[in-house]
């Protein structure tokens, strides 16, 4: 029979009997409707073998020859890889297999055919370059390796809406078109709004600061958008953050906070995606004890041993980070105060009764990052509470207060003192997973090259 001219079959009424993992051999001898598409074949000349491949797993077909209408074995023959099949069969012991089982189909329906040979199979492991890959980022997506990759990432979703719900944060949504930009700077994506220019939310931070002021304790997880010009593998132009703001609390206590959702997650994960971690190869790391802590300044300190040429107000590059932090969570505190946004709370000199000692350009902030090995996943910080000295702050970092009079109005009404962190959810991925590029931790990335799909 030409290929051609098979027809697909409509689904109509025909409906799954049973996900691949619910038949097991105490089905023996039952009917089942298995649906799904092909993720491999073996001709075997009288006998055909197909991986049925749903949800969750695969299923063994076994198509002989001899009990099966010329016609359809032939068309079954011919079909790709990724075509998608309804089959309705009787499940048979079968003790090479590692389910136990196989079906011999009574009946099959081709519900939608593959008619490009896969640039990729299912099982391979591709060593196909990733923009190959991004472009049928859908078929990429059936690969086993970021199946493993995004069932985990689904339950780091789950686990973070535990975490928060458990300790009374709310979940909030702020807008993503916004008037002003949150920190200044040039990385933002301009939009038409109507008749005026807008733009899409590099962060949610002054809204959700806002939002402590009704709610208390809030996290939002939503996509941030940075018009990141360079091409590195931890930067995507929209991004997925975590982000939580809580009041009468400061940087330490958001440093418990982020220390606890990690090993929440981490604690998740180990119990949900046993199977996942061992296809992966992966052990997460060990987040038993408290993160190790080092200030901004004992690091640099500790840096200039080695690396005469980094100097104080310096930002550090992440593979000299990487060097001495390999695979580990640790905190860098204490930045200074010109190297964090305006909305940053400085810390109060020790000796603060000296006016004249206080040197602004060694300031110090309430702000933390939290690191793994060369990776930064989260900056946090105390924020700044108090009108005057925002607008104050606005003023040194060279931003127009005027611009922000619509979040400086609610400080009128008492804002409570605060404090909060933004996570990247994809870095979080990448750093858990040891994933190379952070476009793999998410559906369809976004970076200065791409666009589509
Ligand atoms: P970096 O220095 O790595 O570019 P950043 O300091 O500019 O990050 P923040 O503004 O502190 O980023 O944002 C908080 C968190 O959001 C970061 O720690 C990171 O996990 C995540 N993040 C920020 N920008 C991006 C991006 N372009 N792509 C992916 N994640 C991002
Ligand atoms: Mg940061």
């Amino acid at each position: 029979m030409d290929d051609k001219i098979v027809l697909e079959d409509d689904l109509g009424n025909l409906r799954r009997s049973h996900y691949s993992f619910e038949i097991s051999r105490k089905n023996v001898n039952e009917e089942v409707v298995v649906v799904g598409w092909i993720s491999s074949k073996r001709d075997h000349g009288n006998v055909l073998f197909l991986q049925l491949r749903d949800q969750f797993g695969e299923v063994q077909i076994v198509v002989k020859k001899k009990e099966t209408s010329l016609q359809l074995f032939k068309t079954l023959r011919n079909l790709k890889e990724h075509s998608s099949l309804a089959i309705t069969g009787v499940v048979v012991e079968q003790k090479n297999s590692s389910s136990q089982i196989e079906i011999l189909p009574k009946e099959i329906k081709i519900l939608s055919i593959s008619n490009k040979p896969p640039p990729f199979l299912t099982q391979a492991i591709s060593s196909i370059g990733i923009d190959t890959r991004l472009d049928l980022r859908a078929i990429d997506l059936r690969r086993n390796y970021l199946q493993f990759v995004f069932k985990i990432r689904n339950t780091i979703i789950n686990s973070i809406r535990e975490y928060f719900n458990e300790n009374y944060f709310i979940e909030v949504n702020t807008p993503k078109m916004i008037a002003t930009a949150t920190e200044g700077g040039a990385a933002l994506f301009p939009i038409f709004y109507y008749d005026r220019e807008a733009f899409l939310a590099q962060s949610p931070q002054l809204y959700k600061e806002q939002l402590t002021m009704a709610f208390e304790s809030v996290f939002e997880i939503a996509p941030i958008f940075r018009a990141e010009p360079s091409r590195t593998n931890r930067h995507l132009s929209e991004a997925i953050s975590i982000d939580a703001e809580k009041a009468y609390v400061d940087y330490r206590d958001m440093m418990e906070h982020l220390e606890k959702l990690i090993r929440h997650i981490v604690n998740r994960i180990n119990s949900k995606n046993a199977n996942e971690l061992e296809n992966l190869g992966i052990k997460l790391p060990n987040v038993s004890g408290s993160f190790p802590r080092i200030t901004y300044t004992e690091l640099i300190n500790n840096l200039q041993a080695n690396h005469k040429f980094i100097r104080w107000g310096d930002d550090i590059s992440p593979k000299i980070l990487k060097d001495i932090f390999s695979d580990e969570f640790f905190f860098i505190t204490d930045w200074p105060a010109s190297m964090k946004p305006f909305y940053v709370k400085s810390i109060t000199p020790g000796n603060a009764q000296k006016e004249s000692a206080i040197d602004e350009k060694n300031l110090l902030s309430e702000s933390f990052d939290l690191m793994f090995g060369g990776l930064e996943l989260s900056s946090g910080s105390t924020r700044i509470n108090n009108k005057d000295l925002l607008i104050e702050n606005m003023k040194k970092k060279g931003l127009n207060s005027t611009a922000f009079d619509y979040h400086l109005r609610v400080f009128d009404y008492a804002m409570p003192p605060h404090a909060g962190f933004g996570l990247g959810l994809e870095r979080l991925v990448m750093a858990l997973l040891k994933l190379e590029n952070i476009r793999d931790a998410t559906f369809y990335p976004r970076d200065i090259d791409r666009l589509t799909p």
